[in-house]
């Protein structure tokens, strides 16, 4: 989702939610032994939050062996210019966020604060709406231009929230969910759900909400946050929005740290090698898998009781894991992600470009977008460091800064000519970012087979740090249940309710 900064007193990013198949029986160890070793493939902040709430529940004694093919940290990321380091995927992390913010607690990390800057969406011509220095103002002209829209969009982004976050108490308790459909049915009932399949225009058309406010605001925040427009699921789209002003928060020193630090706490092995194959071993009563992988130095494979995919598994760019042995719950793998470019220019802003000849009058700290033909970019921001020291000050426009601009395809000279008057350097992240979400399409399987799980299915209902950090949380969960044949714990009714009394 976003980059840095937040929108009006209403917008921005976070959220929730997931899948199963298999015979749970088939799960437990015949003799009631714990794990000897798990795997899990992956090393972002899905596969080392899963590493650490693996080791909660299994305790200190099992193996967990984390594989990484590339760099810790996976869409969390970062690029250096200029001897400072700015994050280059994944970058803005919501208050009520509540597992990202217990990892840094833990880990002993630091918030970076967000810096101040104003944002202003542009439609290919003109700046269209912006936000002002004066809360107050900003709300009256809101009112003046979209009427009652803004408070009712509040008001639904509010209660998805509110209801999303029982799946902090659920878990805590230490419920599980066998699928991404039963998570989301416990916290949200079948409006959650249906939320995944639904375009987001069409809930809030319902709502009452103007097409002109869905044009000018909503469309914009889908672009920058998600790549896409106002076509997508309604939940990945109340997630988009649910964040707000001042709400927001990164990792000082950069998102990534917490991975390496969550894979330590965890005491995993952190093995530098790519699974290429899983098949599933019997021996006796016993189910095992067997793993084989190329590590820089030659091949190897190893034997696991449990294993955790904590990677996308779409066909074009995914994990390139085959599986041997069983078939998968799959008709087909899920679809493809959506390309997001990542441009971090260091240079000169053409501020003209935006109708400012004078850069010194321009005002705005990120640009946001109106779906526009033609217009290759979707966003163009000012970022700040990863380390922001006491005297820090973002740069003003006519000075040389550092801007991060999203688009759907690399920019080409011409491109990066148009948003900057002259640059000294130009960095490019092809991302695989997220899920390009159609309304139609299904949430993937959390359980592919009796012992072996996926996470990244919940990014079909929404992508974001916090929900692969709550994907984490549920698959430990599920994985011990499993193990230990406790089936009172899975995809329990009525939650709120059991909660209350079990207190
Ligand atoms: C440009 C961009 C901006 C974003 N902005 C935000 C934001 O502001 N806030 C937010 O909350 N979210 C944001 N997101 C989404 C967020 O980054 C992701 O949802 C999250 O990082 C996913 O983490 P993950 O661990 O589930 O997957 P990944 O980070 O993709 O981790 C998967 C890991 O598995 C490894 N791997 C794959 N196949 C194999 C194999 N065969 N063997 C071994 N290893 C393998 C990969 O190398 C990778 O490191 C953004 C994403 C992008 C791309």
């Amino acid at each position: 989702a976003a980059m840095g900064g937040s929108l009006l007193p209403v917008f921005a990013v976070v959220l929730s939610a997931w899948l199963v198949v298999g015979d749970p029986e088939e799960a437990a160890h015949v003799d009631g032994a714990p794990p000897s070793k798990i795997a899990v493939v992956g090393a972002g902040i899905g596969g080392s939050a899963t590493a650490h709430f693996l080791r909660q529940h299994f305790g200190p004694e099992v193996q967990v062996d984390v594989f990484e093919k590339g760099e810790v940290g996976g869409r969390l990321a970062t690029v250096t210019v200029n001897h400072n380091d700015y994050e280059s995927g994944g970058a803005i992390i919501h208050a009520l966020n509540l597992h990202m913010q217990e990892f840094v607690k833990q880990l002993g990390l630091k918030y970076r604060r967000s810096m101040a800057g104003k944002m202003a969406v542009f439609n290919g011509e003109e700046v269209i709406l912006e936000e002002t220095d004066w809360y107050l103002l900003d709300l009256f002209r809101l009112w003046w231009r979209y009427g009652i829209s803004f408070i009712r969009l509040q008001m639904w982004v509010e209660e998805i929230m509110e209801k999303f976050m029982r799946i902090y108490k659920y878990q805590a308790h230490g419920y599980a969910f066998s699928s991404v459909e039963q998570l989301l049915d416990s916290l949200g009932g079948s409006g959650f759900i249906n939320m995944t399949q639904r375009p987001l225009s069409d809930s809030l058309l319902e709502l009452g909400v103007s097409q002109r406010f869905i044009d000018e605001v909503i469309a914009p925040v889908m672009r920058v946050n998600y790549g896409q427009n106002v076509s997508i699921p309604a939940f990945v789209g109340a997630v988009s929005l649910a964040g707000a002003q001042n709400n927001l928060w990164a990792v000082e020193g950069g998102n990534k740290l917490v991975c390496s630090g969550l894979l330590k706490m965890a005491n995993a092995n952190l093995l530098q090698a790519q699974v290429n194959s899983i098949s599933s071993v019997h021996s006796g009563e016993a189910l095992q898998y067997q793993l084989s992988f190329t590590t820089p130095t030659g091949k190897g494979s190893e034997l696991y009781d449990i294993v955790v995919l904590a990677t996308p598994l779409q066909t074009d760019g995914g994990s390139g894991i085959q599986f041997q042995g069983f078939p998968l719950p799959f008709d087909q793998l899920p679809s493809d992600y959506h390309k997001t470019v990542a441009t971090i220019v260091h240079g000169y802003l053409n501020t003209s470009f935006f109708g400012f000849p004078d850069p010194r009058l321009f005002p705005y700290a990120s640009i946001l977008t109106t779906e526009t033909p033609d217009l290759f970019f979707n966003s163009v921001a000012s970022v700040c460091p990863v380390n922001i020291s006491a005297g820090f000050r973002r740069k003003q426009p006519q000075e040389a800064g550092v801007y991060k601009v999203f688009s759907p395809q690399p920019l080409d000279k011409s491109h990066l000519k148009t948003l900057f008057r002259s640059y000294y350097s130009v960095q490019v992240t092809e991302w695989q970012s997220y899920p390009r979400y159609c309304s139609s399409q299904g949430l993937p399987s959390v359980e592919l087979h009796p012992n072996l799980y996926y996470l990244n299915g919940i990014e079909w209902a929404a992508s974001a740090m916090e929900m692969s950090s709550v994907a984490a949380k549920n698959i430990a969960l599920l994985a011990y249940h499993r193990w230990n044949r406790q089936t009172d714990m899975v995809d329990q009714k009525d939650l709120m309710h059991r909660i209350k009394t079990e207190l």
